[in-house]
C-alpha cells in the first residue's frame, strides 16, 4: 500500500473483501498466487514509486494487480508496456472490484464487495484513521487530487457512527480523523464537521481525536472551542495545510483565505488553547515565486513557529492549471529554497522540542522499537506514522501495546523525543504480545 493514509484506509477495506472472499493474506510476495499493489500518482515522486513498485514486484513472477491512484490516472496509457499487470483496477471502479477481478482471473470466483464498515486493519493496534470523506472541491492550481479522486462527497454520519462504535469496542484508543479537506466534512449532506467531532468525543474510550488536513478558511468557532473544552477535549493538534504565505502566491494557487487571515486563526487557535501543537505544509518554488515571495515566507514561518512544518519542491502536474504556467522556477533555485524552509524549521523544531525537557505526557504505547532498545508512543505531540517525528518511551518495567503511562521528556533532538515512564496510568485491557520488548 503506497502513499497517503486514505490510500491506506482504501486496502484495508479491500484486504476485508479479499479475505471474506475466501483469500489467505500472506506477507511475503513469494508465496502469493497474485500480488496486489495499491498505488499513488499525487505527486512525481508517488508515480515514480509506483512505477519501481510494480517493476520489482513483477521479479516474483506472480500477475500483478495495480489498484489506486496510478491505475486511475495512467492505467490505460502503460498497461501494453506493463503486461505483467494482469489487471488494472482504477480507484473510480471498486464497485465493481469482484467482476473486474473475475473477468481478469477465470478461475476465481468473488463476489459481494467492499464495504466501508469492514476493514482489516494494516497495523493491528490501538490506533486508526477514520476516513469521513473523498475528493476535493477546492482546485488549488497545483494538485491533481480533484481530477483523480473526484468531487468531494461526505462518508453518511450513521456510517461513521457505526464504525467508531466498531473501533472502540475492538480497542481503539488513538483516532485520526483524515479526508483530502477535513473542514469541509458534512456540507454535503447537510451535517458539519463540528457534528461529526462531536459524535466522535461522545465515545469515552478514545483518549487522543486528532483532526488533519483543515483547510484554514472552513474552520468554525465552534470546532476551535472543542480544544478548549475540559470535559472532552479535542486533541490539541491542529493540522492545518497553508502551502505558502506570500498572498500573490496564495492567489495563483487558487487558495482561498491570505496572510493575513492565517496569522488571526493562528492566534484565536492559540489563544483557546495554549498548549495546542501547530501542523502546516509548505510549497516551495511554486511559478512565479519570487525571491520576494519565499522571503515572506520565511518571515511567516519564523514569526508562527509551528511545531512541525513539512515542505515539499512544486513539481508540474499533467492536467492541472499551474502545468502551464509560464514563469515556472528553475530546479536549482526551488532546491536552495526548500533547503534554507528546512534549515529554518529546523532550528525551531529542536528548540521547541528542547523546551519539552521535563514536561511530562500521557502516551499510548502502540509498538517496540528493537534498534533503540524503547517503546514507541502516541502522545498529544506527534501525528500517527511518524510523519512529524517519533516519540520513543524508555521503562524499567515491560509495557504492553495498548498501555497508557505518563513520560516525562529526558531528550530532545530536530524531530524526535525520549521519554521516561513516570507511572502507568492504565494498562492495556487485551495486551498483545506484537511489537513488545
Ligand atoms: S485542498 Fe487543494 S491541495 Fe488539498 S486535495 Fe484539495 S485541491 Fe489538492
Amino acid at each position: 500500500s503506497l502513499g497517503c493514509a486514505k490510500n491506506l484506509v482504501d486496502s484495508e477495506e479491500i484486504i476485508s473483501f479479499l479475505k471474506r472472499s475466501g483469500a489467505t493474506i500472506v506477507p511475503d510476495p513469494k508465496n502469493a498466487d497474485l500480488i496486489f499493489i495499491n498505488t499513488c500518482a499525487f505527486i512525481e515522486a508517488a508515480k515514480k514509486e509506483a512505477i519501481d513498485t510494480i517493476l520489482e514486484m513483477a521479479k516474483y513472477g506472480k500477475p500483478l494487480v495495480v489498484l489506486g491512484c496510478f491505475a486511475q490516472r495512467y492505467g490505460k496509457a502503460v498497461a501494453s508496456e506493463m503486461p505483467e499487470v494482469k489487471c488494472w483496477i482504477p480507484f473510480g471502479t471498486y464497485g465493481t472490484i469482484a467482476q473486474q477481478l473475475n473477468a481478469a482471473f477465470p478461475n476465481l470466483d468473488l463476489s459481494g464487495g467492499i464495504d466501508a464498515t469492514k476493514r482489516e486493519f494494516a497495523y493491528p493496534g490501538p490506533e486508526a484513521y477514520l476516513r469521513i470523506a473523498e475528493g476535493c472541491n477546492d482546485f488549488c492550481t497545483f494538485c491533481a487530487i480533484p481530477y483523480i479522486r473526484g468531487r468531494f462527497h461526505s462518508v453518511p454520519l450513521p456510517l461513521l457512527e457505526r464504525q467508531m462504535d466498531d473501533m472502540e469496542k475492538g480497542g481503539i484508543r488513538s483516532l485520526t480523523l483524515i479526508a483530502q479537506d477535513t473542514s469541509m466534512y458534512g456540507r454535503d449532506i447537510g451535517t458539519s464537521l463540528t457534528a461529526l467531532v462531536q459524535k466522535c468525543l461522545q465515545h469515552p474510550r478514545f483518549n487522543w481525536v486528532k483532526l488533519m488536513y483543515l483547510y484554514p478558511d472552513e474552520i468554525p468557532d465552534s470546532l476551535i472551542e472543542f480544544y478548549a473544552d475540559s470535559e472532552h477535549s479535542l486533541t490539541p493538534y491542529f493540522d492545518l495545510p497553508l502551502q505558502h504565505a506570500s498572498d500573490h502566491i496564495l492567489k495563483r494557487m487558487n487558495r482561498r483565505g491570505r496572510e493575513q487571515d492565517y496569522v488571526e486563526l493562528l492566534d484565536k487557535v492559540r489563544t483557546k488553547r495554549p498548549d495546542i501543537v501547530l501542523r502546516t505544509t509548505m510549497m516551495v518554488g511554486f511559478p512565479g515565486e519570487t525571491d520576494e515571495d519565499f522571503e515572506e515566507l520565511l518571515r511567516f514561518v519564523e514569526k508562527e513557529k509551528f511545531d512541525h512544518l513539512g515542505a515539499f519542491i512544486y513539481n508540474r502536474e499533467e492536467g492541472t492549471p499551474a502545468y502551464s504556467f509560464k514563469d515556472q522556477v528553475p530546479a536549482k533555485i526551488k532546491k536552495e529554497r526548500l533547503d534554507a524552509l528546512m534549515k529554518l524549521q529546523a532550528g525551531i523544531s529542536y528548540s521547541l522540542n528542547k523546551a519539552r525537557i521535563g514536561r511530562k505526557y500521557k502516551v499510548l504505547i502502540t509498538g517496540y522499537d528493537a534498534g533503540n532498545l524503547a517503546y514507541k508512543g502516541i502522545s498529544d505531540l506527534f501525528a500517527p506514522d511518524d510523519i512529524d517525528g517519533k516519540l520513543y518511551v524508555f521503562s524499567d518495567d515491560p509495557l504492553s501495546v495498548g498501555d497508557i503511562v505518563e513520560a516525562e521528556i529526558v531528550n530532545a533532538s530536530v524531530y524526535d523525543l525520549d521519554a521516561k515512564v513516570v507511572r502507568v496510568l492504565e494498562k492495556a485491557e487485551r495486551p498483545t504480545t506484537d511489537h513488545i520488548g
